[in-house]
């Protein structure tokens, strides 16, 4: 009896596993299927890793500091795990599989994201060759699913791959062509959601505004949306991710007369020069942007746009950062983040080369960022006294005498906390706060009892 209970306890402790996920929102989602599937799969979770007998790192790979971010977090857990059996994830494998396979030795098992319903398999697969294979775990009959990890918020990823070919952009031949996921098997995931808590739902994908079509879906995100309208337990509905030349006609009509989705836009304009725009292959006429932001404005009461742009692409003169830089004041963008262009190989725009020196790249974003500073700061500042909704997620990490939250117009994880100083609040519930101060990004209240 000994002899065999040694051997199955052998086994099972090899079944502690840990992750750490990389990268964006939808790597994010793709963790958490990696978690349901571990776990269903009879793995057990630790955080701590330094006991973990397997460690999956979710890895990013769409622009080189990430990949380096990627290849350093690996090498340094196999230097503090060295006898743990290491799975790379996500974007790395998908994007150099052949290369690091023979480069990246300290990974034991590479992974690709199509992979992860039957990564507890593979990896049993892997440990009987090494004999510790565990007969007892069943891998068949394990459902799609997800651990939520994030505080009373959760993203949707309602497709994969892009269907748009910008010119500096590895998503396409990483991720591959647009995939959605059905309406059906979306409304069904975000009822799952809404049965654990969640109250916000954040759609996201490559380019969300291209859900559906390959599904042959007409006003698709439309119809997504307003399927998602109907879930009870969802409060707020976010759109993350927007392509500008995408944009539904239906979508300002619908914004307006839901309850729940949120007068938030996440459009990435990259640039507004139109010559910089024509050299990275997308919409192209500077006016095409203006006119859209100016029509949504107008349409839609209220509205909080974000964008991302890239500064330091190949032909990008001071006059055109200028001009990116004038459009930003004048449209009084709510929220942007900036992005220093990256030359990346297998991309068109990588025989441009990278002509713009790193001090003028940098110098460029630090203006874009200490705009953006300045327009958030004066537009926080001008809601002090004023009662807004917001979504408490929990005790501060700053200090325990605070609660955390974000009001409807911060996005987690990019557009800055609400502090809440006084008041019971209670955690994972949207509650009225009035706003008290400001600064920088940050907003702080107090409880407003309604
Ligand atoms: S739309 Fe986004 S993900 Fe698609 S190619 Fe362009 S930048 Fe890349």
């Amino acid at each position: 009896m000994t002899a065999q209970t040694e051997i199955t306890h052998k086994k099972t402790t090899r079944r502690t596993f840990t992750l750490t996920s990389l990268g964006c929102p939808k790597n994010r989602v793709d963790s958490e299927n990696i978690l349901h599937h571990m776990t269903q799969g009879g793995f057990t979770f630790t955080d701590d890793t330094s006991v973990a007998e397997i460690i999956i790192v979710n890895t990013c790979a769409f622009i080189r500091p990430a990949v380096e971010e990627a290849i350093a977090v690996i090498l340094e857990l196999r230097q503090t795990s060295p006898s743990a059996l290491i799975v790379a994830a996500g974007c790395l494998p998908l994007r150099y599989k052949e290369e690091l396979a023979v480069s990246l030795t300290e990974v034991d098992l590479f992974v690709t994201p199509s992979q992860i319903q039957i990564l507890p398999a593979l990896l049993n697969q892997h440990l009987s060759k090494k004999g510790f294979a565990d007969d007892r775990m069943n891998f068949s009959t394990v459902k799609s699913g997800r651990v939520i990890t994030t505080p009373g918020y959760a993203y949707l990823k309602i497709a994969d791959g892009c269907a748009r070919s910008c010119r500096y952009c590895t998503i396409p031949q990483i991720r591959g062509p647009l995939r959605s996921t059905a309406i059906q098997d979306l409304v069904h995931e975000a009822s799952f959601l809404a049965d654990r808590g969640v109250k916000e739902l954040i759609l996201v994908a490559q380019d969300t505004t291209s859900y559906g079509r390959d599904l042959g879906t007409k006003n698709a995100l439309v119809k997504l949306l307003s399927a998602l309208e109907n879930i009870s337990g969802i409060e707020w509905i976010r759109l993350m991710y927007l392509h500008p030349a995408g944009i539904p006609k239906g979508l300002r009509k619908l914004i307006n007369e839901s309850r729940k989705i949120l007068p938030y836009l996440d459009i990435p304009f990259q640039h507004i020069s139109e010559k910089v725009l024509r050299a990275m292959g997308r919409p192209w006429k500077g006016d095409y942007i203006r006119k859209l932001v100016k029509s949504l404005r107008d349409e839609i009461p209220g509205l909080v746009l974000r964008t991302s742009v890239m500064v330091g692409f190949p032909q990008e003169t001071d006059q055109d950062f200028n001009e990116l830089l004038d459009f930003l004041r004048e449209y009084q963008i709510e929220r942007v983040g900036v992005f220093q262009y990256c030359p990346e190989d297998g991309t068109p725009a990588f025989v441009l080369g990278d002509p713009i020196p790193a001090r003028i790249k940098k110098q460029r974003a630090n203006e874009i960022k200490k705009l953006n500073t300045k327009l958030t700061a004066k537009r926080n500042r001008s809601r002090i006294g004023a009662i807004e909704k917001a979504f408490i997620e929990g005790i501060s990490e700053e200090s325990e005498l605070l609660l955390q939250g974000r009001t409807w117009d911060q996005a987690p994880e990019v557009d800055g906390v609400l502090y809440v100083t006084e008041g019971t609040l209670e955690t994972g519930r949207i509650q009225p706060v009035r706003i008290t101060y400001a600064h920088g990004q940050d907003l702080f209240g107090t409880l407003e009892i309604a």
